[in-house]
């Protein structure tokens, strides 16, 4: 790949972002084409899968062409407007196969990717880059995948009682004023998509 990789999973992420544009038959996104719904959550490792999905696709939290579905899973779906959708999960087999790796030895004692020596880096990631796309991943085409993007809108106001810009979609309404969500003390709870079971066929 040409770059210096100190993470197992990038490569993981990597390829199945590379394998999903394959799949629906498309270029790395140029503005704001893929959107990716990550199952991984917090709390676990192999979250740096993500980096490798985003360095492949260009689907960027930033922008938010990536969210996470806080499932737990090493699993993602990618959606393409007018080309379809798949969701791709790392097999159970080969994450078996992988945890006795070295590698993991030393992240089980805290160790970062970074200061584990080079050669036993290399290893594992080779092992990914040169694992077939059989190996790696249970892929499945969701004909009937829906997503709603969220409209997009440049309407800001002022919270009235911070006096900060909040874009409006945000803006609640506290003792009748309006007010950013710190100031309600309400809870951001929103998702702009719609997820289908991916267990029913
Ligand atoms: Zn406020």
């Amino acid at each position: 790949m040409g770059i210096r990789i100190s993470r197992t999973q990038m490569p993981i992420g990597f390829r199945m972002g590379t394998i999903a544009l394959e799949k629906l038959g498309v270029e790395k996104s140029q503005n704001h084409e893929m959107h990716v719904l990550s199952e991984m959550g917090v709390g676990h490792p192999q979250g740096c899968m993500q980096d490798g999905i985003m360095a492949a696709t260009s689907a960027t939290f930033g922008k938010g062409l990536i969210e996470k579905l806080y499932y737990g899973k090493e699993a993602a779906t990618f959606w393409y407007p007018g080309k379809g959708a798949v969701r791709m999960a790392l097999k159970n087999e080969f994450q078996d196969k992988l945890a006795p790796h070295e590698f993991f030895k030393y992240r089980k004692k805290g160790i970062e990717p970074s200061k584990i020596p080079d050669p036993v880096r290399q290893d594992i990631i080779d092992i990914v880059l040169n694992a077939s796309v059989d190996d790696l991943f249970n892929i499945k085409m969701l004909p009937d995948f829906v997503y709603k993007p969220v409209k997009g809108s440049f309407a800001k106001a002022k919270c009235e009682v911070c006096g900060e810009y909040v874009f409006e979609r945000y803006l609640r309404v506290k003792d009748g004023k309006k007010v950013c969500i710190p100031c309600a003390g309400h809870e951001p709870a929103e998702k702009g998509f719609y997820y289908p079971s991916y267990k029913k066929d």
